[in-house]
């Protein structure tokens, strides 16, 4: 029996059968020519009979797919087909090019073409990438790049996905996902959890097991087995039982003495705004808007983001819905907004930054949320991503003001912004702490890497000061407002960061103070039974607890210790 050890991002435990995601194709080498001994309407004819397969796999699988995953696979389909491509790709057949090399050229040229051409057609320079690399994988014999299809549910290893691969991941077949790299705040762990599929991420070694081999995977533990043991099968039924009992929240933050706190959805676009509703969801902490358009190789316009948006806002009438400006970059590109030969994209130009070379685009989404906004019930609040100092919380502030947007606020997730979080909110009505980033930024840890997972968690006694430091922050602007004259009321600091989903960890950012608590709906369940397991009392002496430790290990660890709740329910 071999196991491996990585860390658990999404509570669950299961027995699958593993599928590994196929490593993304590599480009054929420039100057490839054909092989002496075939003529070249024979590679055409390969070609051709390589894009129909292409195209034909595509198609079922869209027959079989529902709304945005349908909708990607069906374009991708017929690029597949597209008559321009494939007879640029035989011109150059034609003259002594190999069949990989020519439809990788054409397939450049033509999502040059079509991303010149700007609207819709930009739109579809990315499905050509994609139909060239599934083109070649058919002419070398190799799996098509992406999630695999299939009809028997597995367990899907990978290296890490990106945001994109939702569109395309099946959660009625895929059971628990497990990859060599990532970290607990990647967004293989935010895809894990939003679907509620248990995952391991950063388990090393887990790219050699074969496909159809079986595993146990414990995603709390962060465990993964090959050849489970009688042990493990009787610990994956228990879960199948407990599971169900988690899967409702009744729509009451609170701790056991009665201290409210909001528990309250992330989400990407309407389709989880309404599931969130439907899961007891008191509001949304955190709309990440760039979901809506991350396909996208141009700006959307203002009507179809005040669409968008008025969507999102539409599920929950007369409740508070936190909606984040585009968050473009690092691990989030859009191509609209970033420049991806930045060096350092973490660092670089990202989130609100983006505003300062590309101007305008914030206005016009400005523009889009305040007309959505108007037109719906919802008591819309906006926060810009990736603030540092106080005059950017102040300039969005203003700007906020100008499209006529009552509530603005900033996430709280580079140091700088905690440490100076009493002269910042001085500007805005509240904060949201993004600790996904908080914790990439103060450890000096790209959260998209394996091997820096374990610095990379919340946990990080570090992390929880800066918390602390934020609403502390909130406290003193409360009490500088009360002593000149005004009302004294501290701001509200919510989190919408992954450690909000940890329901260990909820229990000590209660305890620090944070007002609402925003994470993916799947979770809300969870969270709240063990939340309403402590007073605010117990939850501070946790925090208290937690900010002593010397290691997030021990951090966690004494936690837990003290919430034997977890154990029980297999969190
Ligand atoms: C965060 O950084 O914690 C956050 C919520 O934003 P994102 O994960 O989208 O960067
Ligand atoms: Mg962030």
């Amino acid at each position: 029996m071999q196991n491996f050890q990585g860390v658990g991002v999404s509570p669950g435990r299961i027995i699958g059968s593993v599928r590994q995601m196929p490593k993304p194709v590599s480009e054929p080498p420039s100057g490839e020519r054909l092989a002496a001994d075939v003529a070249p309407e024979d590679a055409v004819a390969r070609l051709k009979a390589a894009a129909q397969s292409v195209h034909d796999e595509l198609k079922a699988r869209a027959d079989s797919a529902s709304g945005d995953g349908k909708a990607v696979l069906e374009a991708t389909a017929l690029m597949a087909k597209d008559t321009m491509l494939l007879k640029s790709a035989g011109k150059l057949i034609n003259a002594g090019s190999s069949a990989e090399r020519a439809i990788w050229e054409a397939g450049a040229s033509v999502s040059e073409m079509l991303h010149n051409l700007g609207g819709y057609m930009a739109e579809r320079a990315t499905d050509v990438l994609d139909v060239r690399a599934r083109i070649v994988a058919e002419l070398r014999g190799v799996p098509a790049p992406g999630i695999p299809s299939s009809e028997t549910p597995f367990i899907l290893v990978a290296e890490d996905l990106a945001p994109a691969d939702t569109a395309t991941l099946n959660p009625a077949v895929v059971l628990a996902l497990v990859t060599s790299g990532g970290g607990p705040q990647s967004h293989t762990a935010i895809i894990a959890r939003s679907l509620g599929l248990p995952a391991v991420v950063a388990a090393h070694g887990v790219d050699e097991i074969a496909d159809g081999s079986e595993v146990y995977v414990d995603g709390a533990a962060g465990f993964v087995a090959l050849e489970p043991s009688d042990e493990h099968r009787a610990s994956a039924t228990a879960w199948a039982e407990t599971s169900a009992t988690l899967a409702a929240f009744d729509g009451n933050g609170t701790t056991a003495d009665g201290h409210l706190v909001p528990l309250l959805a992330n989400v990407g676009g309407a389709k989880d705004a309404v599931a969130a509703a439907g899961l007891g969801a008191q509001g949304v902490g955190l709309f990440r808007t760039e979901f809506c358009f991350l396909e996208r190789d141009t700006e959307p316009s203002v009507d179809e983001q005040a669409a968008a948006y008025k969507a999102v806002f539409d599920a929950f009438p007369g409740k508070k819905v936190v909606l984040r400006t585009l968050d473009a970059g690092a691990d989030k590109p859009l191509p609209f907004l970033t420049d991806a030969t930045e060096p350092n994209p973490a660092l670089g130009v990202r989130g609100y930054r983006t505003d300062f070379t590309t101007p305008g685009v914030l206005e016009r989404q400005l523009e889009a949320i305040a007309r959505a906004a108007s037109e719906s019930e919802a008591d819309v609040w906006v926060m810009a991503p990736m603030i540092s100092t106080a005059a950017e919380a102040g300039r969005f502030a203003s700007l906020c003001a100008a499209a006529g947007i009552k509530t603005p606020g900033v996430m709280v997730e580079v140091p700088s912004a905690a440490l100076t979080a009493a002269t910042v909110l001085r500007e805005v009505g509240f904060a949201s702490l993004g600790t996904n980033d908080l914790t990439q930024y103060a450890m000096a840890a790209d959260r998209q890497l394996g091997p820096l997972a374990e610095l990379n968690t919340p946990w990080q006694p570090a992390v929880l000061r800066l918390v602390q430091l934020t609403v502390e922050g909130a406290a003193q602007e409360g009490a500088g407002r009360e002593a000149s004259g005004g009302a004294g009321a501290a701001k509200p600091v919510g989190v919408c960061g992954e450690a909000a989903a940890d329901p260990a960890l909820a229990v000590v950012l209660t305890g620090l103070g944070v007002t609402t608590l925003s994470m993916t709906a799947r979770s809300l369940a969870a969270v709240g039974t063990v939340l309403k397991t402590v007073t605010l009392e117990q939850a501070q002496e946790l925090a208290r607890l937690a900010l002593s430790a010397p290691s997030a290990t021990e951090a966690r660890e004494w936690v837990r210790a003290k919430l034997p709740v977890l154990e029980e329910l297999g969190l």
